[in-house]
């Protein structure tokens, strides 16, 4: 029996082992392509109004896709034509049925996969506040929307439609559900020609427009074309979590970003964290 006993801890001991060299050798591959030389962070008040323009365009996403009201994401469009020339001349740029919009920028080594990264315009209807009412924060060009408007309804400290910065924050439906994304999209790709980094890989940006009623006319219709194309991607980047500040998430004393990780692919993260297990 002392032998049995004594061999099983023998094997357990050998499993732990094992285990521990495993944890501490595995080959975790070192990330190069992160801030690495020439890398400047698009932090600049132009950026800030291009995506607060943005959000004054009301691309509401309603229950049928027969009931949409499609001029403000005809308008949405022409917005971003005007705000990223740069972007349309140095981009292939595609519609896909009208409001579905693809742009490739051309990489230097055409052996490599493609990556896409993915966002969409539509916004989900601002709730209580009566659009109708809002209509007159519809974008224009020369509007300078610095300051704060009346409040509009219980759940708006601003109008929805009136993509208001203030307090250090830009205001609006769909500030984060996905026009973040898609502004901040726009702009890496402009800093990357502006500054003429031409990436490896050619980069992909494909902007749906009824994501929040299934993506039936958007993002599957854009998918269509890239299958037709005969197109494969080493990566697909879409909408994630959110960055929270302390006190969302329960039981976490701590700004939170959740990291989304999910159906191909991989993610190693090294995190350090000081406190009690
Ligand atoms: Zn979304």
């Amino acid at each position: 029996m002392k032998k049995v006993l004594l061999a099983i801890l023998g094997i357990l001991i050998i499993i732990v082992a094992v285990l521990l060299i495993k944890t501490y050798t595995y080959p975790f591959k070192k990330n190069t392509t992160g801030a690495g030389e020439g890398w400047k962070p698009v932090r600049n008040d132009s950026a800030v109004m291009r995506f607060s323009g943005g959000l004054k365009i009301p691309t509401v996403s309603t229950g049928s896709l027969g009931e949409f009201n499609y001029a403000p994401f005809g308008q949405f469009k022409e917005y971003l034509k005007n705000s990223y020339p740069l972007v349309y001349q140095n981009t292939e740029y595609v519609e896909v049925n009208q409001y579905g919009l693809v742009y490739r920028l051309k990489g230097s080594n055409p052996g490599l996969e493609p990556i896409l990264f993915l966002s969409h315009m539509d916004v989900v209807p601002p709730g209580d506040a009566d659009i109708k009412n809002n209509e007159e924060n519809i974008f224009r060009p020369e509007d300078k929307p610095l300051e704060p408007v009346a409040k509009v309804a219980e759940d708006w400290d601003y109008a929805p439609f009136s993509g208001v910065v203030a307090n250090g924050r830009v205001y609006g439906r769909g500030a984060i559900d996905m026009k973040g994304m898609l502004f901040s999209l726009m702009e890496s790709m402009n800093s990357l020609i502006k500054n003429k980094q031409i990436p490896q890989r050619d980069i992909y940006l494909a902007f749906g427009f009824d994501e929040e009623v299934g993506g039936k006319n958007g993002a599957i219709q854009i998918a269509d074309y890239f299958k037709k194309k005969g197109l494969k991607f080493d990566a697909v980047y879409d909408e994630g979590g959110l960055i929270m500040r302390k006190g969302n998430i329960a039981g976490v004393d701590a700004d939170v970003a959740v990291v989304g990780c999910a159906e191909k692919g991989f993610l190693s993260a090294k995190i350090k964290v000081k406190g009690l297990g």
